[in-house]
């Protein structure tokens, strides 16, 4: 597949003949369940989107039941910043329903498979856009990531994921899943992609009231040869497996042998981010799903009066994971628990950002496993809490709002690929991206 860089040269006619082989190669792997559908909305260069970022004119779900029927009337920011550099939707690609999973099974599409290894889940919740990249049935695509879902596919299906800061890239038109944690990003080929897409689709926009006012953008000053100081984490590694362990040695050695100085540093224990995430995110999820009534927006059961009607246009509309978080975001919510609860949450939350900046005070960028394992086997997670435990790596990231970056490291003894990812300071994308590079580098010598 020709990465991005190499797409931005090609001239209207080839690219005319490239998005009528890719039409073919997506349609030749539908196995894969990467997409939804395909379609292109506008003649530039082919993007795969995440079915929970408004495109207009086309049936955006968030992969859910409750949203069949409804129709984008307007396009997301970061469509409009796509169009305005020559990049143009094409196709829908899967995702757990509403975002909310690490393993693409929750659709009401059904599951995506692993281009890797069918057996093996693609991750999630980003899953389609993470195998259509990973598969090369698309040049790059658009996630979102709340709790990992962009840098967790990226790490299974072998491919960069991206996260920016809070407030980066617009939210405007991506469906909330937790508007104080959502953020949507790019996964790509590669890590230079990676900057190309995400300075496309950063920057100002009014329409998104938390979003930063920077406009500055990092490929021009993409430097891989900048030399960092890097934390590692050994103590935080003790739950991962030998293959994210193997990776993570691998990838030390690397740094070291282009001139980045390792430092060894704690995190607190990743139990709280676990606690602090379920309950902020369920909370806010449960607030932003209760505009789906069955009376603004897609798929409607009528009943015997209104209130009937919005009781079995959500017993019929959501699925079981999603009807799950709304109980738990209403538990915590609750008169009687919101302060054992939610406020509790919230102070770990604050604790959880400080302990990142006491880190950030001495070091460029941290480096961290992604999952504490390769893809998981589809029914791997025999309950919900198994696969909440999964997302131990990903999530403080956004509580604390830090970039983030997945890239693929090696792989392992069945051939699976095994990511790792670098986290910086709140708006230092530039570093993010440097460092990145250099590791991308150092590990094809
Ligand atoms: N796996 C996490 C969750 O289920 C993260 C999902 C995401 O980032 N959207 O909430």
């Amino acid at each position: 597949m020709i990465t991005l860089k190499e797409a931005l040269k090609l001239n209207k006619d080839e690219l005319a003949k490239f998005k009528d082989d890719l039409k073919i190669k997506i349609k030749a792997n539908s196995k894969l369940n990467a997409y939804i559908d395909i379609k292109s909305a506008g003649d530039g260069i082919p993007i795969a989107i995440k079915d929970n970022i408004q495109v207009k004119g086309w049936a955006v779900t968030s992969g859910s039941n409750i949203l069949q029927g409804y129709i984008s009337p307007y396009n997301a920011t970061v469509i409009q910043k796509m169009a305005d550099a020559g990049l143009s939707p094409f196709g829908r690609t899967n995702m757990d329903e509403f975002a909310m999973g690490s393993t693409t099974e929750s659709s009401f599409y059904g599951k995506t498979l692993n281009p890797h290894n069918s057996e093996c889940v693609p991750g999630g919740s980003s899953g389609g856009s993470g195998a259509a990249v990973g598969a090369g049935l698309a040049i790059a695509a658009l996630g979102s990531d709340t709790g990992g879902s962009i840098r967790q596919p990226a790490a299974f299906c072998g491919i960069v994921g991206m996260k920016p800061t809070y407030g980066r890239v617009s939210r405007y038109g991506l469906g909330a899943y937790a508007s104080s944690l959502d953020q949507i990003g790019p996964m790509t080929q590669n890590v230079e992609d990676a900057a190309i897409l995400y300075d496309i689709i950063s920057g100002c926009d009014d329409k998104d009231s938390t979003n930063a006012k920077m406009d500055d953008k990092v490929t021009p000053n993409l430097n891989p040869n900048k030399k960092l100081k890097i934390a590692i984490l050994p103590s935080y590694l003790e739950n991962a497996s030998q293959d994210i362990k193997d990776a993570y040695s691998k990838a030390i050695d690397a740094l070291k042998s282009v001139g980045h100085e390792i430092v060894e540093k704690e995190m607190m224990d990743a139990k709280f981010d676990i606690s602090a995430y379920y309950i902020t995110a369920t909370a806010e999820a449960t607030t932003n799903l209760a505009r789906y009534d069955g009376i603004r927006y897609g798929n409607r059961v009528t009943g015997s009066n209104l209130e009937d009607t919005f009781i079995k246009t959500r017993s019929n509309g959501f699925g079981d994971e999603v009807k799950r978080r709304i109980l738990l975001g209403n538990f915590v919510l609750s008169s009687g628990y919101y302060e054992a609860y939610y406020v509790k949450a919230q102070k770990t939350r604050h604790i959880i950002k400080e302990n990142f900046e006491k880190i950030f005070e001495d070091v460029d960028l941290i480096l961290s496993p992604v999952a504490p394992t390769t893809a998981n086997k589809f029914g791997e997670f025999k309950n919900p809490m198994d696969m909440y435990l999964s997302d131990i790596y990903t999530i403080s990231v956004n509580l604390a709002g830090l970039p983030a970056l997945s890239l693929p490291i090696s792989k392992n003894a069945d051939a699976m690929p095994v990511g790792l990812q670098f986290i910086a300071k709140a708006y230092d994308e530039q570093t993010l991206f440097d460092g990145s590079l250099s590791l991308e580098t150092a590990l094809k010598k």
